[in-house]
């Protein structure tokens, strides 16, 4: 493994949820506040940044470049971008997005350059827009120091995947303690999978976009009385900071305040004792309890619905609204994560229902579905 790869600190500084000034409008980015979390994470020892090309419609990294780059001297910090290529119109407009946002942060190279999530039916659009060797080639042209790309599918996927392009220096991937052993999200099986390609990890959602800092009462108490003083967000911080071969956990902090509790935890990190990882472990396990669907992602379901239903996803998403009370943020995920294979698309055959080891009634959990989220 490239140990040029590692930055000096594994803190890294989520630019897609920034202060606004305006919370209606997500161009609205608040650079003195923005400045002064820029200012605290660089004082503190961290270095790494990450954005998007789309994070904020462009703004982000225009912030950035105010905040960060005009500031600082450019070996000082490192910074990730990514190409949402699925989203754009054709080749031309998705290869022109990496010198769009080399101009907007004001840089002549990107440190991280990601292909912006990988999997489903996005991967044909990296594919028709000859994205892999484009990136390739912009690293061989100094535009870009690594290159990787981050993915929300499951770990037989990024296996593929990874077999297909072991040109990438690293992934992006979905970990955090409580999709770490969940039979959909598998994110120990994700990590895995680098470390069997040699890939370091960068992991995003370490709190699951927040939901970990917004514990069930049982969980929460679980936690504080383990550790008194203790945030919910520093145990999920922690999980994440703690494991090995990762180059960054990205924290998406929108407030100064958000900033200094987060490098209090960092600077204070280190391995949960046996009684904190008992704690933990409980503080799961009564989460898990949460659930209404008891489905293991077998995927036995799948082979067979002739309407491409995206059973397993529909049944973790069920399972994560009754763990977490956030119906909002569950219908944001199942916007895009059942896209190519909506519960309403269901003909009613009833074969999944038949292939079910668990006996799930799952014609009726996705008419549930169906009503919840679309
Ligand atoms: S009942 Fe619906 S989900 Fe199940 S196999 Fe048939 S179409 Fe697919
Ligand atoms: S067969 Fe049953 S347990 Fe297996 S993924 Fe489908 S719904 Fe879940």
């Amino acid at each position: 493994m490239d140990t040029t790869i590692f930055p000096t600190s594994k803190m890294g500084f989520g630019c897609m949820r920034l202060p606004l000034t305006d919370e209606n409008d997500p161009k609205s980015i608040d650079l003195p506040q923005f400045t002064q979390m820029v200012d605290l994470f660089m004082e503190a020892g961290n270095t790494y940044f990450d954005t998007a090309f789309v994070y904020h419609e462009g703004e982000s990294e225009v912030a950035l470049g105010q905040a960060l780059v005009a500031r600082y001297p450019r070996e000082s910090f490192t910074i990730a971008t990514k190409c949402l290529a699925w989203a754009m119109p054709d080749k031309q407009a998705a290869q022109a997005c990496l010198d769009v946002s080399l101009k907007r942060l004001g840089i002549a190279y990107v440190d991280y350059f990601l292909l912006h999530n990988v999997g489903g039916q996005r991967t044909a659009k990296f594919d028709e827009y000859d994205m892999w060797a484009y990136a390739q080639q912009q690293k061989a042209a100094g535009k870009v120091r690594f290159v990787g790309f981050s993915i929300h599918d499951d770990a037989d996927c990024l296996d593929a995947l990874l077999k297909e392009h072991p040109e990438m220096d690293f992934v992006q991937l979905q970990v955090n303690y409580l999709d770490w052993d969940d039979p959909v999200n598998e994110a120990r099986r994700l990590v895995e999978v680098a470390k069997a390609h040699g890939k370091p990890v960068i992991i995003m959602e370490p709190a699951r976009g927040g939901r970990l800092c917004d514990l069930p009462a049982e969980a929460a108490a679980v936690l504080a009385t383990a550790k008194p003083g203790s945030t919910q967000a520093e145990w999920a911080y922690r999980f994440c900071w703690n494991l090995p071969d990762v180059i960054a956990v990205l924290s998406g902090m929108s407030t100064v305040e958000q900033a200094r509790e987060n490098l209090a935890s960092y600077a204070a990190n280190e391995p949960f004792s046996p009684a904190e990882r008992a704690a933990l472990d409980q503080a799961i396990a009564s989460l898990r309890a949460l659930t209404s669907v008891p489905c293991t992602a077998c995927n036995y379901c799948v082979k067979g619905c002739p309407a491409g239903v995206k059973i397993p996803q529909i049944m973790g998403l069920l399972n994560l609204e009754a763990m977490t009370g956030d119906h909002e943020f569950v219908k944001g995920l199942y916007s895009w994560q059942a896209a190519e294979g909506k519960a309403s698309t269901c003909i009613k055959c009833g074969l999944c229902e038949t292939m079910c080891p668990q006996q799930i009634d799952i014609i009726n959990q996705l008419e549930a579905a169906a009503d919840c989220y679309e």
